[in-house]
């Protein structure tokens, strides 16, 4: 539907694209044919500014359309405000395949869908309370079930509650939090610190289930909170104990810590959730196919589904566009990229990755042709740079083709690996990924939670990232050269880890 966006005015979007010119007054721009034939004016930068890499007048088409289009932003109102939340399984959750179709096929991009068999976890009723006591008078918890959490009973569930503060105090306890509910409390502060403390949310209650608490309640994964609880899921070990489980909002979690540190604390929650059968449900994917490798594929992604609260702006509407936009404006090129770029939308990346693992099963005979695969799944913020996963020589291969990126302030190559929940099942085939890193510094203020909606997303940041990634594919799928693979993930020797593209996904 058409809304009403912001666009960058294109005397700014111009004043970015001219600053990726040398500062300097140089020599006159060299002409020199690239490796396709064709002419490109290129900048004089040294003596190694003989052969440019690229040629600036596709950067031109490529990144000045998305900073002055504003067509991003007005797909991610459509998807946002238009669809809303979409949990797999959930009729929005296919609402916004054929939203996706429809977007690709009015791109002029060649679109289809591929089966994935979902779970569909509903979330029910749901409240919690501090039990009045002779030292309170007791408080309503701000808490959302954790997704893949069972119900309680009807009545709700109603114990005495435990802190700890890691899986290994957890274990320490021992017996201890037998008939108890776990209170996982944390010191996050900052986007980096996800990943160190996701495991207390993904797999702190299958262990209190183990050691006999009957509830867990886990403070939210935030950096700032109005006290708004941030879901996400949790698992289970299939024919393990499973038990209710519930994020609680951060100013919660420090009142439980305050109140716990003068005795004994009890709470009752109550979860209505409920898991139905698995639902039918399907990847996008999309194509503009390379002109003169097809074979060779640059896959870019991002996950349709978002959690059931909120409307998936930054978590992962943001992600969606963003390589939405980029194949359309490499499909308007007057030539295709050497190579194919394919999209793909995947489902299930919230709770359960079932549309990676469809993929990487479905596609198991092509992975040795993908050349790269990039995942953006870190919200709308603008972007910082470039990151890869490959083998030795990626950064030399890829600096050349940097500078359009300049302007954008994504020049330099981020210092993190590149990586994604949904490219985790297609490191063992070694694909080497590469990203445009956002910035995320604000991210977890809303991710997973009702907060997280179009309004959260600066406008002008999204189109500088879209615009970054636009290149970044661009450039994959043209340079003569090829990622070297990574090496094969080691051989896990203890119990199964999570993998560094798992631990960093969103
Ligand atoms: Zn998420
Ligand atoms: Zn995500």
């Amino acid at each position: 539907m058409p809304v009403a966006t912001f666009v960058l005015p294109a005397s700014l979007a111009l004043q970015l694209l001219s600053g990726a010119a040398p500062a300097k007054p140089a020599a006159p721009a060299a002409t020199a044919v690239s490796a396709t034939g064709a002419k490109a004016a290129a900048p004089a930068t040294g003596a190694k500014a003989a052969a440019p890499a690229y040629s600036q007048a596709v950067a031109e088409k490529l990144i000045g359309p998305a900073l002055t289009e504003g067509q991003a932003y007005a797909r991610l109102a459509e998807l946002t405000d238009g669809i809303g939340p979409r949990l797999s399984g959930s009729e929005a959750a296919e609402a916004a395949v054929q939203w996706a179709l429809r977007s690709f096929k009015a791109d002029g991009v060649k679109a289809w869908t591929e089966p994935v068999k979902v779970p569909r976890w509903v979330r029910g009723e749901e409240r919690g309370e501090v039990l009045a006591s002779e030292r309170t008078r007791g408080h309503p918890l701000s808490l959302l079930a954790l997704g893949g959490s069972p119900p309680t009973a009807p009545e709700g569930l109603t114990a005495e509650v435990v802190e700890v503060t890691s899986l290994e105090e957890l274990a320490a306890l021992g017996g201890a939090v037998k008939g108890k509910i776990v209170f996982f409390n944390h010191t996050m502060s900052v986007a980096a610190d996800y990943g160190r403390f996701a495991g207390l949310r993904g797999r702190g209650p299958a262990v209190a289930a183990k050691a006999g608490a009957v509830g867990a309640l886990v403070r939210s994964l935030a950096t700032a909170s109005l006290r708004t609880p941030h879901t996400g899921s949790t698992r289970f070990e299939d024919g393990g104990p499973r038990i209710p489980a519930a994020s609680i909002a951060t100013e919660d979690a420090d009142l439980l810590h305050r109140m716990l540190a003068g005795g004994a604390v009890r709470v009752k929650v109550v979860l209505g959730s409920s898991e139905l059968p698995d639902a039918d449900s399907h990847n996008v994917i999309a194509e503009v196919r390379g002109r003169e490798k097809p074979q060779e594929i640059v896959l870019i992604s991002a996950h349709l589904d978002s959690w059931d609260v909120g409307t998936g702006a930054h978590d992962d509407g943001a992600g969606v566009v963003m390589v939405m936009e980029a194949a359309r404006l490499i499909a308007k090129l007057p030539q295709a990229p050497r190579r194919t770029v394919r999209v793909v939308l995947f489902m299930n990346e919230e709770n359960g990755l079932r549309g990676a693992r469809a993929y990487a099963e479905a596609h198991a005979a092509e992975l040795p042709r993908h050349v790269a695969a990039m995942e953006m799944d870190a919200g709308g913020g603008r972007p910082l740079g470039v990151s890869l996963r490959a083998g030795a020589g990626g950064q030399e291969l890829v600096r050349p083709w940097l500078k359009p990126l300049v302007a954008l302030g994504a020049g330099t190559f981020s210092a993190r690996e590149a990586g994604g929940a949904d490219l985790s099942p297609m490191v063992s085939a070694r694909v080497p990924f590469f990203g445009v890193e956002v910035d995320s510094s604000r991210y977890f203020d809303v991710h997973h939670t009702m907060a997280d909606t179009l309004d959260k997303v600066d406008p002008q940041d999204l189109a500088r990232s879209t615009a970054a990634t636009a290149w970044a594919t661009y450039a994959l799928a043209e340079m003569p050269g090829l990622l070297v693979r990574p090496e094969p993930p080691p051989v896990p020797s203890g119990p199964p880890a999570v993998s560094p593209a798992k631990a960093s996904g969103h």
